[in-house]
Protein backbone atom coordinates (compact mmCIF):
# COMPACT_ATOMS: atom_id res chain seq x y z
CA UNK A 1 0.00 0.00 0.00
CA UNK A 2 1.46 3.19 -0.91
CA UNK A 3 0.22 6.48 1.00
CA UNK A 4 0.90 10.01 -0.21
CA UNK A 5 0.76 12.83 1.81
CA UNK A 6 -1.60 15.32 0.57
CA UNK A 7 -0.12 18.92 0.53
CA UNK A 8 -1.24 20.88 3.23
CA UNK A 9 -5.18 21.29 2.06
CA UNK A 10 -5.83 24.47 4.31
CA UNK A 11 -9.99 25.20 5.38
CA UNK A 12 -12.75 24.46 3.15
CA UNK A 13 -14.57 27.56 1.14
CA UNK A 14 -17.13 26.34 -0.66
CA UNK A 15 -17.86 29.74 -3.26
CA UNK A 16 -21.37 27.66 -3.69
CA UNK A 17 -23.72 24.85 -2.35
CA UNK A 18 -24.26 21.36 -3.49
CA UNK A 19 -27.29 20.74 -4.83
CA UNK A 20 -29.35 19.18 -1.68
CA UNK A 21 -31.31 15.49 -1.64
CA UNK A 22 -33.07 13.77 1.24
CA UNK A 23 -32.53 9.94 2.21
CA UNK A 24 -35.67 8.67 4.19
CA UNK A 25 -34.99 5.01 5.60
CA UNK A 26 -37.61 2.92 5.98
CA UNK A 27 -35.82 0.24 8.34
CA UNK A 28 -38.51 -3.03 8.05
CA UNK A 29 -38.45 -6.56 6.18
CA UNK A 30 -40.47 -9.39 6.03
CA UNK A 31 -37.71 -11.67 6.70
CA UNK A 32 -33.86 -10.37 7.01
CA UNK A 33 -32.28 -11.86 3.97
CA UNK A 34 -28.95 -14.13 5.32
CA UNK A 35 -26.41 -11.51 2.92
CA UNK A 36 -28.03 -8.45 4.19
CA UNK A 37 -25.93 -6.36 6.17
CA UNK A 38 -28.45 -2.89 5.67
CA UNK A 39 -30.38 -1.82 8.56
CA UNK A 40 -33.11 -3.90 8.33
CA UNK A 41 -35.01 -5.42 10.90
CA UNK A 42 -37.91 -8.57 10.61
CA UNK A 43 -41.26 -6.88 11.18
CA UNK A 44 -43.15 -8.45 13.93
CA UNK A 45 -46.87 -7.31 13.32
CA UNK A 46 -47.95 -4.60 12.28
CA UNK A 47 -46.07 -1.71 11.50
CA UNK A 48 -46.21 1.74 13.49
CA UNK A 49 -46.76 3.48 10.28
CA UNK A 50 -48.31 6.80 11.19
CA UNK A 51 -46.13 7.11 14.44
CA UNK A 52 -42.91 6.82 12.14
CA UNK A 53 -44.26 9.21 9.55
CA UNK A 54 -44.28 11.81 12.07
CA UNK A 55 -41.24 10.51 13.47
CA UNK A 56 -39.22 11.44 10.02
CA UNK A 57 -40.95 14.69 9.69
CA UNK A 58 -39.57 15.37 13.22
CA UNK A 59 -36.05 14.52 11.93
CA UNK A 60 -36.61 16.84 8.77
CA UNK A 61 -37.99 19.72 10.98
CA UNK A 62 -34.78 19.40 13.30
CA UNK A 63 -32.45 19.81 9.77
CA UNK A 64 -34.30 22.77 8.45
CA UNK A 65 -32.26 25.54 10.04
CA UNK A 66 -29.10 24.29 8.39
CA UNK A 67 -30.66 23.82 4.98
CA UNK A 68 -32.15 26.97 4.77
CA UNK A 69 -33.68 28.49 1.50
CA UNK A 70 -32.21 25.47 -0.01
CA UNK A 71 -34.80 23.28 -2.54
CA UNK A 72 -34.67 19.45 -2.72
CA UNK A 73 -33.34 17.95 -5.65
CA UNK A 74 -34.09 14.40 -5.32
CA UNK A 75 -35.86 12.19 -2.81
CA UNK A 76 -35.24 8.33 -2.29
CA UNK A 77 -37.25 6.30 -0.02
CA UNK A 78 -35.36 3.20 0.75
CA UNK A 79 -34.68 0.29 3.01
CA UNK A 80 -35.36 -2.24 4.45
CA UNK A 81 -38.83 -2.52 2.27
CA UNK A 82 -40.59 0.78 2.08
CA UNK A 83 -42.96 -0.98 -0.05
CA UNK A 84 -44.45 -2.46 3.70
CA UNK A 85 -45.59 0.99 3.95
CA UNK A 86 -49.11 1.78 2.79
CA UNK A 87 -49.40 4.30 -0.43
CA UNK A 88 -51.74 6.46 2.17
CA UNK A 89 -48.41 6.86 4.54
CA UNK A 90 -46.30 7.89 1.61
CA UNK A 91 -48.54 10.46 0.31
CA UNK A 92 -48.51 11.82 4.43
CA UNK A 93 -44.93 11.57 4.24
CA UNK A 94 -43.92 13.41 1.27
CA UNK A 95 -46.86 16.26 1.94
CA UNK A 96 -44.87 16.66 4.90
CA UNK A 97 -42.04 16.84 3.18
CA UNK A 98 -43.44 19.37 0.51
CA UNK A 99 -44.68 21.53 3.64
CA UNK A 100 -41.49 21.72 4.96
CA UNK A 101 -38.54 22.31 1.84
CA UNK A 102 -39.49 23.08 -1.57
CA UNK A 103 -38.82 20.68 -4.04
CA UNK A 104 -37.27 21.24 -7.81
CA UNK A 105 -40.26 20.96 -10.51
CA UNK A 106 -39.99 17.28 -11.50
CA UNK A 107 -37.53 16.45 -8.88
CA UNK A 108 -36.68 12.53 -8.80
CA UNK A 109 -38.50 10.62 -5.97
CA UNK A 110 -37.61 6.90 -6.16
CA UNK A 111 -39.30 4.48 -3.94
CA UNK A 112 -37.85 1.11 -3.44
CA UNK A 113 -39.82 -2.12 -3.31
CA UNK A 114 -39.46 -5.75 -2.98
CA UNK A 115 -41.43 -8.57 -4.88
CA UNK A 116 -43.81 -10.21 -3.00
CA UNK A 117 -44.70 -6.85 -1.26
CA UNK A 118 -46.43 -5.00 -3.83
CA UNK A 119 -49.91 -5.31 -5.91
CA UNK A 120 -50.88 -3.76 -9.13
CA UNK A 121 -53.07 -1.31 -7.17
CA UNK A 122 -50.33 -0.46 -4.85
CA UNK A 123 -48.18 1.04 -7.28
CA UNK A 124 -50.65 2.82 -8.72
CA UNK A 125 -51.54 3.97 -5.45
CA UNK A 126 -47.56 4.87 -4.67
CA UNK A 127 -47.55 6.96 -8.21
CA UNK A 128 -50.87 8.65 -6.87
CA UNK A 129 -48.56 9.80 -3.97
CA UNK A 130 -46.07 11.20 -5.92
CA UNK A 131 -43.68 8.47 -5.87
CA UNK A 132 -41.86 9.64 -10.19
CA UNK A 133 -39.32 6.14 -9.64
CA UNK A 134 -39.97 2.65 -8.12
CA UNK A 135 -36.36 0.78 -7.87
CA UNK A 136 -37.40 -3.16 -7.65
CA UNK A 137 -34.95 -5.76 -5.88
CA UNK A 138 -35.89 -8.37 -7.79
CA UNK A 139 -32.21 -9.98 -7.51
CA UNK A 140 -32.54 -12.67 -9.90
CA UNK A 141 -34.97 -14.45 -12.19
CA UNK A 142 -33.76 -18.04 -11.31
CA UNK A 143 -36.70 -19.56 -8.32
CA UNK A 144 -32.89 -21.79 -7.52
CA UNK A 145 -30.83 -18.53 -6.77
CA UNK A 146 -33.84 -16.92 -4.93
CA UNK A 147 -33.72 -19.78 -2.67
CA UNK A 148 -30.15 -19.74 -2.01
CA UNK A 149 -30.75 -16.07 -1.09
CA UNK A 150 -33.87 -16.62 1.36
CA UNK A 151 -35.60 -14.34 -1.05
CA UNK A 152 -39.45 -14.37 -0.53
CA UNK A 153 -40.40 -14.08 -3.77
CA UNK A 154 -39.75 -16.39 -6.69
CA UNK A 155 -39.50 -16.15 -10.07
CA UNK A 156 -42.69 -15.70 -11.68
CA UNK A 157 -43.62 -13.14 -8.44
CA UNK A 158 -40.62 -11.04 -9.61
CA UNK A 159 -41.92 -10.58 -13.13
CA UNK A 160 -45.23 -9.72 -12.16
CA UNK A 161 -44.00 -7.27 -9.82
CA UNK A 162 -41.73 -5.70 -12.52
CA UNK A 163 -45.00 -5.39 -15.08
CA UNK A 164 -47.35 -3.79 -12.30
CA UNK A 165 -44.39 -1.60 -11.89
CA UNK A 166 -43.98 -0.65 -15.73
CA UNK A 167 -47.70 -0.09 -16.06
CA UNK A 168 -47.70 2.58 -13.30
CA UNK A 169 -43.99 4.00 -13.90
CA UNK A 170 -41.46 4.61 -16.89
CA UNK A 171 -38.39 5.05 -14.52
CA UNK A 172 -38.24 1.83 -13.36
CA UNK A 173 -35.09 0.11 -11.65
CA UNK A 174 -33.73 -3.53 -10.83
CA UNK A 175 -31.74 -4.46 -8.68
CA UNK A 176 -29.76 -7.91 -10.02
CA UNK A 177 -27.02 -9.65 -7.90
CA UNK A 178 -24.64 -12.05 -9.52
CA UNK A 179 -21.61 -14.70 -8.39
CA UNK A 180 -24.69 -16.40 -6.34
CA UNK A 181 -23.84 -19.65 -4.42
CA UNK A 182 -23.94 -22.59 -7.27
CA UNK A 183 -24.49 -19.59 -10.11
CA UNK A 184 -22.67 -20.83 -13.77
CA UNK A 185 -21.68 -18.21 -16.26
CA UNK A 186 -24.65 -19.67 -18.35
CA UNK A 187 -27.17 -18.81 -15.30
CA UNK A 188 -25.53 -15.39 -14.39
CA UNK A 189 -25.71 -14.33 -18.58
CA UNK A 190 -29.82 -15.61 -18.27
CA UNK A 191 -30.35 -13.26 -15.39
CA UNK A 192 -29.21 -10.04 -17.15
CA UNK A 193 -30.78 -11.14 -20.09
CA UNK A 194 -34.48 -11.43 -18.58
CA UNK A 195 -33.56 -8.14 -16.94
CA UNK A 196 -33.09 -6.67 -20.25
CA UNK A 197 -35.87 -8.29 -21.71
CA UNK A 198 -38.40 -6.65 -19.27
CA UNK A 199 -37.83 -3.42 -21.04
CA UNK A 200 -36.84 -1.19 -17.89
CA UNK A 201 -35.02 1.53 -18.78
CA UNK A 202 -31.99 0.74 -15.42
CA UNK A 203 -30.28 -1.59 -13.65
CA UNK A 204 -27.95 -2.15 -10.99
CA UNK A 205 -25.91 -5.20 -11.25
CA UNK A 206 -24.21 -5.93 -7.59
CA UNK A 207 -21.53 -9.12 -7.13
CA UNK A 208 -22.58 -10.91 -4.05
CA UNK A 209 -19.98 -10.12 -1.25
CA UNK A 210 -20.17 -11.96 2.45
CA UNK A 211 -20.45 -9.18 4.97
CA UNK A 212 -19.83 -9.26 8.48
CA UNK A 213 -22.76 -9.36 10.68
CA UNK A 214 -24.53 -11.62 8.28
CA UNK A 215 -26.27 -14.97 8.45
CA UNK A 216 -24.39 -15.97 5.51
CA UNK A 217 -20.64 -14.68 7.26
CA UNK A 218 -20.87 -17.41 10.11
CA UNK A 219 -22.30 -20.19 7.41
CA UNK A 220 -20.68 -19.00 4.46
CA UNK A 221 -22.35 -20.65 1.02
CA UNK A 222 -19.70 -22.02 -1.55
CA UNK A 223 -19.96 -18.97 -3.87
CA UNK A 224 -18.15 -18.95 -7.54
CA UNK A 225 -14.31 -18.69 -7.65
CA UNK A 226 -12.22 -15.42 -8.19
CA UNK A 227 -11.88 -15.64 -12.08
CA UNK A 228 -15.91 -17.15 -12.63
CA UNK A 229 -16.93 -13.71 -10.96
CA UNK A 230 -14.84 -11.66 -12.24
CA UNK A 231 -15.41 -13.18 -15.78
CA UNK A 232 -19.33 -12.41 -15.03
CA UNK A 233 -18.36 -8.59 -14.22
CA UNK A 234 -16.73 -8.76 -17.95
CA UNK A 235 -20.01 -10.44 -18.79
CA UNK A 236 -22.82 -8.36 -17.58
CA UNK A 237 -21.06 -5.20 -18.61
CA UNK A 238 -20.57 -6.61 -22.13
CA UNK A 239 -24.33 -7.42 -21.98
CA UNK A 240 -26.01 -4.56 -20.58
CA UNK A 241 -23.90 -2.16 -23.18
CA UNK A 242 -24.58 -4.52 -26.20
CA UNK A 243 -28.10 -3.79 -25.20
CA UNK A 244 -27.67 0.36 -25.26
CA UNK A 245 -27.36 0.57 -21.58
CA UNK A 246 -24.91 3.02 -20.36
CA UNK A 247 -22.39 2.14 -17.38
CA UNK A 248 -22.15 5.52 -16.01
CA UNK A 249 -21.10 3.59 -12.10
CA UNK A 250 -19.40 0.58 -11.01
CA UNK A 251 -22.76 -1.21 -10.75
CA UNK A 252 -25.69 1.33 -12.15
CA UNK A 253 -26.46 0.76 -15.86
CA UNK A 254 -29.11 2.99 -17.81
CA UNK A 255 -31.03 4.12 -20.65
CA UNK A 256 -30.59 7.05 -22.33
CA UNK A 257 -32.20 10.18 -19.91
CA UNK A 258 -32.52 7.54 -17.12
CA UNK A 259 -29.94 7.96 -15.37
CA UNK A 260 -30.27 7.64 -11.07
CA UNK A 261 -30.18 11.48 -10.55
CA UNK A 262 -30.29 10.74 -6.79
CA UNK A 263 -27.17 8.26 -6.42
CA UNK A 264 -25.44 10.65 -9.04
CA UNK A 265 -25.94 13.21 -6.16
CA UNK A 266 -24.10 11.13 -3.46
CA UNK A 267 -21.33 10.27 -6.29
CA UNK A 268 -20.71 14.12 -7.47
CA UNK A 269 -20.63 14.73 -3.75
CA UNK A 270 -23.76 16.43 -3.31
CA UNK A 271 -25.43 16.88 -0.02
CA UNK A 272 -28.41 14.96 1.88
CA UNK A 273 -30.28 15.00 4.25
CA UNK A 274 -30.51 11.30 5.90
CA UNK A 275 -33.77 10.70 8.01
CA UNK A 276 -35.43 7.72 9.62
CA UNK A 277 -33.51 5.28 11.74
CA UNK A 278 -30.16 4.76 10.88
CA UNK A 279 -30.11 6.98 7.89
CA UNK A 280 -26.76 9.50 7.09
CA UNK A 281 -26.56 12.88 5.59
CA UNK A 282 -23.73 15.11 4.59
CA UNK A 283 -24.83 19.23 4.95
CA UNK A 284 -22.81 21.70 3.56
CA UNK A 285 -21.66 25.14 4.49
CA UNK A 286 -19.77 28.05 2.97
CA UNK A 287 -16.80 27.06 5.86
CA UNK A 288 -17.32 23.25 6.40
CA UNK A 289 -18.67 19.92 5.54
CA UNK A 290 -20.59 17.87 7.83
CA UNK A 291 -22.05 14.41 8.11
CA UNK A 292 -24.65 13.55 10.47
CA UNK A 293 -25.80 10.00 11.27
CA UNK A 294 -29.35 8.42 13.11
CA UNK A 295 -30.58 5.77 16.01
CA UNK A 296 -30.68 2.74 14.51
CA UNK A 297 -32.51 0.54 16.47
CA UNK A 298 -35.89 1.15 15.13
CA UNK A 299 -37.60 1.21 18.75
CA UNK A 300 -34.45 3.05 20.71
CA UNK A 301 -35.10 5.42 17.13
CA UNK A 302 -38.89 5.77 17.69
CA UNK A 303 -38.52 6.31 21.75
CA UNK A 304 -35.79 8.97 21.26
CA UNK A 305 -36.27 12.49 21.94
CA UNK A 306 -33.37 14.16 19.25
CA UNK A 307 -32.66 10.43 17.16
CA UNK A 308 -29.25 11.90 16.27
CA UNK A 309 -26.39 9.78 16.37
CA UNK A 310 -23.79 11.48 15.47
CA UNK A 311 -22.80 15.19 14.14
CA UNK A 312 -19.55 16.05 13.14
CA UNK A 313 -17.52 18.16 10.98
CA UNK A 314 -15.42 16.53 8.43
CA UNK A 315 -11.82 17.56 8.61
CA UNK A 316 -10.75 19.61 5.97
CA UNK A 317 -7.62 17.24 5.34
CA UNK A 318 -10.38 14.16 5.10
CA UNK A 319 -12.34 15.80 2.66
CA UNK A 320 -10.41 14.96 -0.29
CA UNK A 321 -10.48 11.47 0.49
CA UNK A 322 -14.34 11.58 0.94
CA UNK A 323 -14.85 13.16 -2.19
CA UNK A 324 -12.82 11.00 -4.19
CA UNK A 325 -14.42 7.54 -2.39
CA UNK A 326 -17.57 8.97 -4.56
CA UNK A 327 -16.27 10.88 -7.93
CA UNK A 328 -14.24 7.99 -8.66
CA UNK A 329 -16.56 5.19 -8.98
CA UNK A 330 -17.75 6.93 -12.45
CA UNK A 331 -16.13 5.27 -15.17
CA UNK A 332 -16.20 9.19 -16.89
CA UNK A 333 -14.48 10.83 -14.08
CA UNK A 334 -14.91 14.39 -12.49
CA UNK A 335 -13.70 18.39 -13.96
CA UNK A 336 -11.16 19.50 -11.61
CA UNK A 337 -13.64 22.58 -11.03
CA UNK A 338 -16.47 19.88 -9.45
CA UNK A 339 -13.22 19.08 -6.89
CA UNK A 340 -13.20 22.41 -6.32
CA UNK A 341 -16.43 23.31 -6.16
CA UNK A 342 -17.91 20.63 -4.14
CA UNK A 343 -14.42 20.26 -1.52
CA UNK A 344 -14.01 23.78 -0.98
CA UNK A 345 -9.93 22.90 -1.89
CA UNK A 346 -7.97 23.83 -5.10
CA UNK A 347 -7.50 20.63 -7.16
CA UNK A 348 -3.35 21.65 -6.37
CA UNK A 349 -4.40 19.98 -2.91
CA UNK A 350 -4.28 16.34 -4.23
CA UNK A 351 -1.65 17.36 -6.98
CA UNK A 352 1.16 14.37 -5.46
CA UNK A 353 -1.43 11.83 -4.68
CA UNK A 354 -2.47 12.36 -8.94
CA UNK A 355 0.46 12.57 -10.20
CA UNK A 356 1.11 8.68 -8.16
CA UNK A 357 -1.92 7.24 -9.32
CA UNK A 358 -1.08 8.50 -13.10
CA UNK A 359 2.60 7.30 -12.96
CA UNK A 360 0.58 3.81 -11.51
CA UNK A 361 -1.36 3.83 -14.57
CA UNK A 362 -4.68 4.16 -12.34
CA UNK A 363 -5.95 7.53 -13.26
CA UNK A 364 -5.88 9.52 -16.29
CA UNK A 365 -6.53 13.25 -16.88
CA UNK A 366 -7.13 15.70 -20.22
CA UNK A 367 -8.00 19.23 -19.82
CA UNK A 368 -11.57 18.42 -19.08
CA UNK A 369 -11.49 15.59 -16.37
CA UNK A 370 -9.96 13.14 -14.19
CA UNK A 371 -10.72 9.41 -14.66
CA UNK A 372 -9.83 6.17 -13.10
CA UNK A 373 -8.51 3.89 -16.13
CA UNK A 374 -9.53 0.44 -16.61
CA UNK A 375 -6.76 -0.70 -14.24
CA UNK A 376 -7.44 2.14 -11.42
CA UNK A 377 -11.69 0.55 -11.74
CA UNK A 378 -10.02 -2.54 -10.91
CA UNK A 379 -7.98 -2.06 -8.60
CA UNK A 380 -9.73 1.44 -6.63
CA UNK A 381 -9.26 0.53 -3.28
CA UNK A 382 -5.38 0.61 -4.45
CA UNK A 383 -6.19 4.70 -5.79
CA UNK A 384 -8.19 5.75 -3.28
CA UNK A 385 -5.62 4.99 -0.51
CA UNK A 386 -3.67 7.20 -2.47
CA UNK A 387 -6.23 10.03 -0.90
CA UNK A 388 -6.11 9.14 2.34
CA UNK A 389 -4.95 11.70 4.65
S1 LIG B 1 -35.24 -7.39 1.50
FE1 LIG B 1 -33.41 -6.11 1.09
S2 LIG B 1 -33.17 -4.80 2.91
FE2 LIG B 1 -34.62 -6.45 3.44
S3 LIG B 1 -33.34 -8.00 4.43
FE3 LIG B 1 -33.49 -8.55 2.26
S4 LIG B 1 -31.70 -7.56 1.27
FE4 LIG B 1 -31.97 -6.62 3.30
Amino acid sequence: MTQVALERPGVVKLAALPPLALYVHIPWCVRKCPYCDFNSHERSGALPEAEYVGKLLEDLEALLPSVWGRRLSSVFIGGGTPSLFAPGSIDALLSGVRARLPLDPGAEITLEANPGTVEAGRFRGFREAGISRISIGVQSFDDRMLKALGRIHGAEEARRAVGSALEAFDNVNLDLMYGLPGQSAAMARADIEAGVATGVPHLSAYQLTIEPNTAFYSKPPSLPGHDLSADMQVMVEETLRGAGFENYETSAFARPGHRCRHNLNYWEFGDYLGIGAGAHGKVSFPDRITRHSRIKQPREYLAAGSTLAEDKVIPAAEVPFEFMLNALRLPYGFSSTLFQERTGLPVTAVARPLQVAEEKGLLERDLQRIRPTAKGRRFLNELLELFLP
